[in-house]
């Protein structure tokens, strides 16, 4: 696996690693605890009327384990505010709100995911916003998408299922240049392997779900800028909107981001591992991994990324029928929807993520596989795709 390092891992005087385990996780001042606690409260006491001790009021507007965890994803990505949220959709729900208003038009990817994309097309077009889809890995497609009205460029990379890969940094200067702002959702690669606000985006948005927890217990999602008026908006809307991530979702979170940079390396290497052998096996058509070569976003993702990640898809020989087939067979990867866990997860985009998709245009191949490679022994998972393909 690749180890180059890229510069911006480095924030402020400690790297990536060390902040992950300590941002935000000061010693608990009353017990010494070294692990923030769950204050699993609603209120807190006041000295005298207006005498807030700590700052905290209400846990919708504050809680101080949601705190520790918030000043920790800023911290990872780079930020100078984050914003912990009930899940990645409240967290996208919550920007979209903050940040459009009736007539204004935004750009999404073709390969947006699938939730995002219902976002958009089912719930904030019926409140006057408009979109439309480009393909985000063409700059000039990006470029041709804009209208006068253009408030946002909404970007995926690597995107799900497809594994497409955006040129981050060639789209913030996009942005820039016609006074729009650009987003990333980060949640494929997470900020161990790229960092979209050091590339020039506005915000970063994160289904927490996923690599961020990490072992497929808590549903979470989170916003970060390091645009401190925006920031002030977005936590404003936070906090009126009220899809909070709660104490305990918000310490599952922070739990497993102690251990992200670990997970990651691990998740890249055995990905390449499956990604080498699937691609020289006869039964498998295509497949979409930015680690290969031959992969159209290669060296975009060289250059942006740390590694490529734990995701990969494939077409099967055979079409639909036998795609789903290999999902029926694989035994050690589970057969289910998310991803992002320490178990690899095997799916069929077609008929269980992307089934809200068909018939738009960011259908999926019918004969497509998708991987969650996880941390087990990579011999073991090529062993169960090998009988999976028969
Ligand atoms: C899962 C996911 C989301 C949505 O997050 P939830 O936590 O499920 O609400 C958004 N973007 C991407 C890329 C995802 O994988």
């Amino acid at each position: 696996m690749s180890d180059k390092h890229i510069g911006h891992q480095d924030i402020g005087h400690q790297h990536f690693e060390t902040l992950a385990i300590h941002a935000g996780q000061a010693a608990d001042a009353q017990t010494g605890a070294v692990v923030t606690p769950i204050y699993q409260v609603s209120t807190y006491k006041q000295d005298g009327v207006g005498g807030l001790r700590g700052g905290y009021e209400y846990s919708r507007s504050a809680n101080p384990t949601r705190t520790a965890l918030e000043e920790n994803l800023a911290a990872l990505e780079g930020g100078s505010r984050g914003l912990a949220f009930a899940s990645g959709l409240a967290a996208e729900d919550c920007l979209l709100r903050t940040m459009l208003a009736p007539g204004d038009h935004v750009v999404i990817p073709d390969d947006a995911y699938g939730g995002t994309f219902r976002l958009f097309a089912k719930v904030v077009e019926r409140w006057g916003v408009r979109w439309s889809v480009a393909d985000t890995s063409d700059v000039q497609a990006v470029r041709d998408a804009l209208r006068p009205e253009t408030r946002l460029i909404w970007v995926e990379t690597p995107s799900n299922p497809l594994l497409g890969i955006t040129d981050i940094a060639a789209l913030a200067g996009v942005a820039r240049q016609a006074g729009v702002r650009l987003v990333v959702d980060n949640t494929f690669a997470s900020p161990y392997l790229q960092q979209p606000l050091a590339l020039g985006a506005d915000v970063v948005v994160h289904s927490t779900t996923k690599y961020m927890g990490g072992h497929s217990d808590v549903v979470g999602g989170a916003l970060v800028t390091s645009d401190a008026g925006l920031g002030e908006e977005l936590a404003y809307h936070q906090n009126a909107m009220g899809a909070v991530a709660g104490p305990f979702d918000a310490w599952l979170v922070m739990r497993g981001v102690k251990t992200l940079a670990v997970r990651m390396d691990r998740h890249s290497a055995n990905a390449t591992r499956v990604a080498d052998m699937l691609a020289a096996h006869p039964k498998v058509a295509q497949v979409y991994y930015p680690g290969l070569p031959e992969h159209a976003g290669h060296e975009v993702a060289a250059k942006q990324m740390k590694a490529f990640g734990g995701m990969v898809s494939f077409r099967v020989v055979g079409g639909e029928d036998a795609a789903v087939a290999v999902c029926d067979r694989a035994e050690l990867f589970t057969l289910g929807e998310s991803l992002g866990g320490v178990e690899s997860l095997i799916e069929h985009p077609g008929r269980m993520t992307h089934a809200s998709v068909a018939g738009s245009a960011l259908e999926v191949p019918a004969d497509l596989v998708r991987l969650s490679v996880g941390i087990e022994a990579a011999d073991d998972l090529l062993a169960d795709l090998a009988q999976a393909l028969g």
